[in-house]
């Protein structure tokens, strides 16, 4: 079934054909930690130029704010469990 809305490039307004997602783990600590960034989408040339071009910056931009995204986000997480375990401890 093809859908009538088809999903756009993230960078650009073709009609996007992959999905894309950091996922930031924290290594060394059981049980592990890791959290995966939003989805966003790009089409074949732009995954093709993030993936071989470093002058990709709008696709670069994208990509790092994903990541910075999840990295915040697991950072927050981890900040609040030893916060909560603290307060059990007291
Ligand atoms: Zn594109």
């Amino acid at each position: 079934m093809r859908t009538a809305n088809p999903k756009r490039c993230s960078c650009c307004s073709r009609a996007a054909q992959y999905s894309v997602a950091c996922i930031v783990s924290v290594l060394g600590i059981s049980p592990r930690q890791q959290k995966c960034s939003r989805v966003f989408l790009l089409c074949a040339q732009c995954i093709r130029e993030v993936s071989t071009s470093a002058s990709a910056a709008e696709v670069s931009s994208e990509l790092r704010n994903a990541l910075k995204d999840a990295y915040t986000a697991l950072n927050c997480r981890s900040a609040s469990d030893s916060a909560s375990l603290n307060k059990k401890s007291e």
